[in-house]
């Protein structure tokens, strides 16, 4: 008996004391978590997809973006030399240009874990000592604010709480890959100025109202888990409880553009129902809210982010994971919206708004919530962003970008009046700069969502050629590594490197498209359920050298709608396991418009692998009919019905917009017979 007791208090003191801490997500001691993140960089990418963009990302995607930010066009370094007086001039760039240099920062350091290239690391030091000399003694540090003279929290458009998250999240990122704290000191000092600005019994409209793009409660729970001082999680659950208790109407510091559903303020988030207002507000607020959440295991909060991820998931969400139907639009309590949300199964696909940031954050709630339940449906989300609308944010070479990722581009569809964030082709910098530095940190970062730590073994939530080295949670050593061509071939063979003598559970995550997988270990069958859209769970004694052989089929499936979607009604898209495709106009004869494209139900779709095309993508060939429709009238008669055959490809829908302008679309009418 005693002999037990021992054995378990040490299982309990091990437990802790080995846990992984330096995740992406410090969830290692928080109680309500199934999923535990591994630390960053215990996966690295080794060959295939991930390692291909991993390598764009570390040569060109980072660097180039740093020569935006610290130069004269991002002007984002120029705002903080200027705030510590370092340099003359004046505040350039968007009101929340600090948050876009500290998410770019955190590119920086998740290429650093992988590639320990001292440059790197001494960079940052230098931007951490202007920013340090930016911040004001009290804490404060809004470069925006300070320079333009403005009042402190006078105005939520002024961004502070967003630039406040990104700070928090980026100086508890660096000290977790750096151990360094001179990041960390700057947060917490500024925390600590916006506990006291928020933490008071007398608290304002103005502040109770104050929450706009709240990306400060993701970073302040981060934060609590670095420090341990609970008073960032306390805060952290203010900016959630003070959301629906306040009188929702314009006021002097709040448009009618920007207030009630817009920000999520019109419902207490534990009574929402549905996803409204700005998609990227929306998610980003909901993340934060899962991560109070797996802290404090609150069954109102856990039951109100299920609600609301299954009503973005089942009833708001493209066929790529994009959030965000509309530019301009109303909410279901008929709030104006903007870049947001509006009502279930409306699903526009040429003014589809889908801003880059808000299908990554999509995938960032994902994968807290995969977190809390661990159920591969959220890893399946992460997944489906990231291949389709995540990436189609960024071009192949890693230089221009999307803001808005619509499902279909017409050049003569229709004149757009804010056309500042949706164009037709990429472009080298966008002057509202939130989706590139969030897109470039996110592809750094991706090697450390591919596996959890589990109750006594490891998930594999994401496939590429990898190798892991990590520890259980009960501090034993596990080596994994993955050779795959995924996700241009469905089979995956695991290596068992090192490990404990002890069985423990490797569960393989089954993709919800992937019916009729199959599960070998050692060449025979794994004798376990194989399920599309749970774990595959293997529990056994593992040796080195043991094999794992997952094969997915890997057919282009034609997909439609559920018929409520008008949009989309009698339309098709193509998909092949993860990956969404596009017919492109580049791909058509000339003067052929992408309106013009019909596909036959029968038509043979074939994969090819083509390695020097688009980085390296299959594509997918098939027969089209080609009819000339005409623009020009609002309706007309139809006559002269005459098709024309063609066989087309059909590209990856994050790899368009790469030869040219071109017209796209991801959604096509069928011809049935
Ligand atoms: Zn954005």
């Amino acid at each position: 008996m005693k002999k037990l007791l021992l054995f378990t208090l040490s299982i309990i003191v091990f437990g802790s004391a080995f846990a992984q801490k330096k995740g992406i997500i410090n969830n290692s001691e928080s109680p309500n978590v199934k999923f535990k993140s591994i630390d960053i960089g215990d996966c690295t990418w080794t060959e295939g997809f991930w390692a291909d963009k991993f390598k764009v990302c570390e040569e060109t995607m980072v660097p180039y973006m740093g020569e935006l930010l610290c130069g004269d066009i991002g002007h984002a370094l120029n705002n903080f030399k200027i705030a510590a007086g370092l340099k003359e001039g004046e505040h350039k760039g968007m009101k929340w240009q600090d948050g876009d240099f500290y998410k770019w920062m955190e590119a920086e350091m998740y290429v650093y874990a992988q590639n320990k290239d001292k440059k790197i690391l001494a960079d940052l030091d230098k931007y951490i000592d202007i920013i340090g000399k930016a911040q004001q003694p009290d804490g404060y540090l809004q470069t925006q604010v300070t320079l333009n003279g403005w009042e402190r929290n006078g105005n939520r458009q002024y961004h502070e709480m967003y630039n406040s998250g990104h700070l928090y999240t980026s100086a508890c990122i660096h000290n977790r890959i750096t151990g360094k704290t001179n990041f960390l000191d700057i947060a917490i000092k500024h925390a600590d100025n916006l506990y006291d600005t928020f933490m008071v019994d007398d608290l304002s409209d103005n502040l109770k109202r104050f929450g706009f793009n709240q990306t400060q409660i993701m970073g302040l729970v981060e934060l609590y888990r670095t420090t341990k001082d609970e008073k960032y999680l306390k805060l952290a659950e203010l900016f959630i409880n003070l959301r629906g208790q306040s009188k929702v109407e314009p006021s002097k510091v709040a448009g009618y553009k920007f207030i009630g559903d817009m920000v999520q303020e019109r419902t207490p988030l534990r009574k929402e129902k549905s996803a409204e207002g700005h998609a990227v507000l929306a998610l980003y607020f909901y993340a934060g809210a899962a991560d109070v959440a797996a802290e404090t295991g609150e069954k109102a909060l856990v039951d109100a982010l299920d609600r609301l991820w299954d009503n973005v998931v089942e009833k708001k969400m493209y066929i790529t994971g994009a959030c965000g139907q509309t530019h301009h639009g109303v909410s279901s309590h008929v709030d104006m919206v903007h870049e947001g949300f509006i009502n279930e199964y409306m699903m526009p696909n040429l003014t589809a708004y889908n801003e880059t940031c808000a299908n990554i954050c999509n995938s960032m709630f994902s994968y807290r919530m995969l977190g809390i339940h661990g159920e591969s449906k959220y890893a399946d989300i992460m997944e489906l962003v990231l291949f389709n609308s995540a990436l189609s944010g960024i071009s192949i070479e890693g230089k221009d970008y999307f803001y808005a990722n619509p499902l279909r581009v017409c050049n003569h569809a229709h004149d757009n009046p804010d056309a500042a964030t949706e164009f037709d082709q990429r472009i080298p910098y966008v002057e509202c700069f939130c989706c590139p530095p969030n897109l470039v940190r996110t592809i750094a970062k991706v090697s450390g969502w591919a596996y959890s730590l589990t109750d006594n073994g490891v998930a594999v939530n994401l496939y590429g050629g990898n190798k892991l080295t990590s520890n259980l949670l009960d501090g034993s050593k596990i080596q994994l590594s993955q050779v795959t061509k995924y996700p241009w071939e469905g089979a995956v063979k695991i290596t068992v490197g090192k490990c404990k003598k002890d069985a423990f559970q490797l569960r393989l995550r089954i993709p919800d498209w992937a019916n009729g997988s199959k599960l070998l270990v050692n060449g025979k069958d794994a004798g376990v359920d194989v399920k599309a859209g749970t774990y595959a769970v293997v529990d056994r004694q593992w040796k080195k050298g043991d094999e794992i052989l997952l094969d997915m089929p890997m057919e282009a499936k034609l997909m439609e709608g559920n018929p409520l979607i008008e949009e989309v009604r009698n339309q098709v898209a193509i998909k092949r396991g993860p990956v969404v495709y596009c017919a492109e106009s580049t791909d058509l004869p000339k003067e052929t418009g992408i309106l013009d494209v019909f596909l036959p139900f029968k038509s043979e779709l074939k994969a090819e692998y083509k390695p020097n095309f688009l980085g390296g993508v299959s594509t997918i060939s098939a027969d089209v009919k080609l009819r000339k429709v005409d623009e020009n009238e609002m309706y007309s008669e139809v006559k002269n019905v005459v098709w024309e055959t063609y066989k087309t490809q059909f590209v990856p829908y994050f790899a368009w917009s790469n030869r040219g302008q071109s017209e796209m679309t991801v959604w096509m009418p069928i011809l049935w017979e």
